[in-house]
């Protein structure tokens, strides 16, 4: 075995990047027995009857049977339910991750750079790498907002294919200025995407921008909204990119299940925009206990989650908080922006309960 493994490490250093060598895999931490505030989930189900009648629907659906590619049906529910204006094509991906690595793989590459401002959701540089295409990420002021000045200077000196904002930015949850997105969109020389995945809780688009700019693609994602399990997400832009974008799209990437499910949620639709705004009143509410605890600076959020940072170790804090049955996420990185920050997303009202009371006596020590 060791030989073998030998081999295979010598025949991996010839044929894989260095680049992708360096890389880590996206791992997910054990979360079982502990209260899990770690992934911008929706922590509410559908109502117990509508559970019943969910799973009749699914026992109708023919396994046997490939799905529909195109999402036909799936794809005009959501039109309805997202207002979505008849000019923009709609693309539907295996989550939104997906759609950004098809957006990776139709324009970067070799030679291509792609920007965004960092700290950010960690995919853009992931599949950057992946894809072998040049990742700048332009560092955000120390209060996590653009400076147009240094980004309009990159866009100068890289010449970038695709820009990247998350609106409102993860791991923040601060929405950027949108004149200087608009701005950015005006004189990209490429794509700019508007990756709108908590609008559930902000409720602020560049959707309808889409008409006016071929050039910019908004994607959204179902998963924080409740249904991170059938991994959906939606690109949106002009009809002739999003004809471009479908030809690299894997035909069945939406599965049969997912489909049947997200079009009886979708005809509930209702009940997920209750829950958001449920998510967002139990925000403000964690919030302000965060800002009566002293030891601690939480971030104003327009997401499904908080940041803030500790004067202690956030090691200590998230270690804390685990052995008192909540996990949260740790981006703790020494001399970084994120320095001594954890995230935590918004969970059921006894959960948030639990993680103040948690942090409070951590923190009081
Ligand atoms: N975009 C942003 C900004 C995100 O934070 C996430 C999830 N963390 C995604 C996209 C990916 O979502 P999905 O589950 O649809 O792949």
């Amino acid at each position: 075995m060791p030989d073998s493994n030998n081999n295979a490490k010598a025949s991996i250093d010839k044929w894989v990047t260095a680049e992708v060598r360096a890389m880590k895999a996206y791992r997910v931490p054990s979360s079982t027995g502990l209260i899990k505030l770690d992934a911008m989930e929706n922590p509410y189900t559908l109502p117990a009857t509508l559970k019943q009648e969910w799973l009749s629907v699914l026992g109708g659906v023919s396994v046997n049977r490939y799905p529909d590619p195109d999402s036909t049906e799936l794809k005009a529910l959501i039109r309805s339910c997202f207002s979505i204006p008849d000019e923009c094509g709609l693309m539907l991906g295996n989550g939104s991750d997906e759609l950004i690595q098809i957006i990776a793989m139709l324009v970067g590459g070799v030679g291509r750079t792609f920007l965004a401002p960092v700290p950010t959701f960690s995919m853009y540089q992931q599949i950057s790498v992946a894809t072998a295409t040049q990742f700048a990420g332009i560092p955000l002021t120390a209060d996590f907002s653009i400076k147009a000045e240094n980004l309009f200077e990159a866009m100068e000196e890289f010449s970038p294919a695709c820009i990247f904002f998350a609106y409102p930015n993860n791991p923040i949850g601060n929405c950027f200025d949108p004149t200087t997105i608009k701005q950015v969109i005006n004189s990209a020389p490429g794509l700019v995407v508007v990756d709108e995945a908590y609008f559930a809780f902000c409720q602020k688009s560049f959707i309808n921008e889409i008409a006016a700019h071929p050039n910019l693609i908004v994607l959204r994602t179902m998963s924080k909204s409740g249904l991170a399990g059938l991994r959906l997400g939606l690109m949106l832009g002009n009809p002739e990119w999003i004809e471009q974008m479908e030809k690299l799209r894997l035909p069945y990437n939406n599965n049969i299940l997912s489909q049947a499910s997200a079009q009886f949620y979708l005809q509930h639709h209702d009940i997920l925009q209750q829950q958001a705004g449920q998510i967002r009143k139990d925000r403000s509410w964690v919030f302000q206990e965060m800002s009566k605890i002293s030891g601690i600076e939480v971030f104003p959020s327009e997401a499904n989650f908080l940041l803030f940072r500790v004067e202690r170790s956030a090691d200590e804090v998230f270690n804390g908080l685990r052995e008192k049955g909540v996990l949260i996420r740790n981006l703790h990185n020494p001399s970084s922006p994120l320095e001594n920050c954890l995230r935590v997303t918004i969970g059921l009202e006894q959960e948030n309960r639990v993680f103040i009371a948690a942090l409070s006596s951590l923190l009081f020590l």
